[in-house]
């Protein structure tokens, strides 16, 4: 395939003095050669690939020198996107990237889209869908574990695993083919269902167990969405403040994503918190009389989890009962602060209100209690025993939809057999369910059932 060249200033993730710009495309070296002044002279379309060399950026139409820079060097085809890339290392500002990025621009290069990169190392073969997905989440992972699921799915972890059960309905199909055209028993459609039933069951199974993931998969690229709840006074912001401090807040410094003022990530041992409307809290101090119970309602409705603040140190009122009314059936964390002061609140009755939530004692002011509590919030989201790097997380809400169906076609196959439906229409569902999971890495586009089904197994001779 032919592309034009592409640049883009692409910030490593995390923190880091150095920015990069990094070309892609059949000009690449052409371009950075008119930009890069070397001791010896040296052309940058004359060293070895995958070479790094040291040198300046200058300005060609005014030879000023614009930063001083390590540039590599990779040729096509060994690079993420199979196209000559080169990578120009700045050491200086946000200003003198943007300078260079401007430069290579000026010098026949365009602007890449967001994921252009990713987008052609898919489009070139370097890798399939599900993996592009996945660099695209990694760009926005917020946690170090929904980094974890990313890279997982990026080495292809996803993608091997729904190989596996695409492979496995492949043979069923090219099995029943042949016991349709050479039948060596009497009765081939009892067989043929018996076959089918047991690998529904199998395809089933492990396509449930994906989407059970996906819950926590989405939790882990896109947070959990918290809100913290109480009467005014009883330490919201002060709670907010703590998670804030003791966890490093999460930092999105790509260049090109904004963060959303009204919200606040936190990572609380590897569970990514999104704060919800905590501006609000700050500013109003109480959401209930900040936008009226009835909004409020459905406002908690929508939260993932909910952090409840009570005063320990004052009498329980009608409003926290009426929280607990309102965010009954929920993950509900209970926190009672302030234990520093004397007690005042009816204990027993805040466990018998909290017997279905968790309950933990702070004194935010003398900063105890917060291990306790993130330690609920981690068992809460992992249960604790789930491990992250352990697992495929499916976690792209276009690859849960397809699992789920591909599941609904996998029913309809097992419902199909209950029935006694006749084979040729079983085949159906299946070869659907084969497809839509080849929606996941990409393949359908490419491949046919027919030309998989004669490649592998020979059919129709
Ligand atoms: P909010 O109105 O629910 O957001 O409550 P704030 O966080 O603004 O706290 C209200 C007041 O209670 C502030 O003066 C805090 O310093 C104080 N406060 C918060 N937590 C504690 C605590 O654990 N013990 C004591 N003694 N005071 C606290
Ligand atoms: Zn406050």
């Amino acid at each position: 395939m032919e592309f034009d060249t592409i640049s883009a200033i692409s910030t490593p993730m995390g923190e880091g003095a150095i920015a990069i710009v990094r070309l892609s495309g059949d000009d690449s070296l052409a371009i950075a050669d008119r930009l890069y002044r070397s001791r010896d002279g040296r052309k940058l379309s004359d060293v070895a690939s995958h070479t790094i060399h040291y040198g300046n950026i200058v300005d060609p139409k005014t030879d000023d020198v614009v930063e001083e820079v390590m540039v590599s060097v990779m040729k096509a085809p060994r690079t993420f996107t199979r196209e000559n890339v080169v990578e120009i290392n700045c050491h200086g500002g946000f200003v003198t990237v943007n300078k260079v990025l401007q430069l290579t621009l000026r010098e026949g290069a365009r602007l890449a889209e967001p994921g252009e990169f990713t987008k052609r190392a898919f489009l070139n073969g370097r890798i399939d869908l599900s993996q592009a997905e996945a660099v695209m989440d990694l760009i926005r992972a917020k946690t170090d574990r929904a980094m974890n699921v990313a890279i997982g799915q990026m080495e292809g972890r996803l993608s091997n695993q729904i190989r596996t059960l695409r492979q496995s309905i492949l043979e069923t199909l090219a099995q029943v083919e042949v016991n349709i055209d050479y039948p060596e028993y009497d009765d081939v459609e009892e067989m043929t269902h018996q076959l089918f039933k047991e690998r529904a069951d199998y395809v089933g199974g492990e396509l449930d167990k994906l989407l059970r993931t996906s819950q926590q998969g989405k939790i882990l690229r896109d947070g959990l969405s918290t809100v913290i709840v109480g009467r005014p006074n009883v330490g919201k912001s002060s709670l907010l403040n703590a998670l804030v401090h003791e966890n490093k807040a999460i930092v999105t410094d790509i260049p090109g994503t904004t963060r959303d003022v009204i919200e606040e990530y936190v990572n609380v041992r590897g569970v990514p918190l999104r704060l919800v409307d905590t501006a609000g809290i700050r500013e109003t101090e109480d959401i209930v009389e900040r936008i009226g119970v009835e909004r409020s309602r459905e406002y908690l409705k929508k939260a993932d989890l909910i952090l409840l603040v009570l005063n320990y140190s004052d009498d329980l009122t009608e409003e926290d009962e009426g929280l607990f009314e309102a965010v009954k059936g929920m993950d509900v964390i209970v926190i009672v602060n302030k234990t520093d002061l004397d007690p005042k609140i009816d204990m027993e009755r805040v466990k018998e209100l909290s017997a279905n939530h968790q309950l933990v004692t702070t004194s935010l002011l003398k900063e105890e209690g917060i291990d306790e509590l993130e330690q609920a919030i981690a068992d809460l989201f992992f249960e604790g025993e789930l491990e992250a790097q352990d697992l495929t997380y499916v976690s792209n809400s276009r690859h849960i939809a397809l699992i789920e169906q591909a599941l609904h076609h996998i029913e309809e196959v097992k419902e199909a057999i209950e029935l006694n439906t006749p084979v040729d229409l079983i085949q159906i569902d299946f070869t659907r369910a084969w497809e839509l999971l080849g929606e996941i890495i990409g393949d359908a586009v490419h491949e046919s059932l027919i030309d998989q089904l004669f490649s592998q197994f020979c059919l129709g001779k």
